[in-house]
């Protein structure tokens, strides 16, 4: 694969899209830059964490009352994406640099922070034109 277009200095191992001007691109990312993206973000933690809370309404209204037992699935949601994260981490950091599987990459956040660092540094470097991640795209034009 060609060279990373986050820091251009190593090799990329997965491909991040992004619309520059409404167009798409698939841009290289190395291992080591997702590793960064995945550091830095917090919120796929705190998202999880804060659905943590929905165990009060459990308490309050009893699991099988239909508040608590929607709470309840909030919860269990909330808490499989925070260990999915949690996990992701893990696997980044024991692997140090190596590949980043492809669960890591799909399903524990890290395509979605390295789309929004690779939205950051494109923007910072060509002005004047609309650099969207797909997520962004895809809200600002939705399918017909
Ligand atoms: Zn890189």
């Amino acid at each position: 694969m060609e060279q990373c277009g986050l820091c251009r200095q190593r090799e990329g191992v997965r491909e991040a899209g992004v619309y520059i001007d409404g167009e798409k691109k698939q841009v290289p990312v190395c291992a080591h830059c997702i590793h960064d993206a995945m550091r830095k973000n917090h919120y796929g933690i705190g998202f999880g964490a804060g659905l943590q809370l929905c165990w009060f309404v459990v308490a309050g209204k009893g699991l099988f009352s239909v508040a608590g037992g929607f709470a309840a699935l909030i919860a269990l949601y909330g808490l499989a994406r925070l260990l999915l994260v949690l996990a992701g981490h893990l696997a980044l950091r024991l692997g140090k640099g190596g590949p980043v599987p492809g669960w890591v990459w799909k399903y524990a956040m890290a395509q979605a922070v390295t789309e929004d660092a690779l939205r950051d540094a494109l923007a910072e470097r060509i002005c004047n034109v609309k650099v969207q991640t797909p997520r962004e795209y895809e809200r600002t034009h939705p399918a017909k």
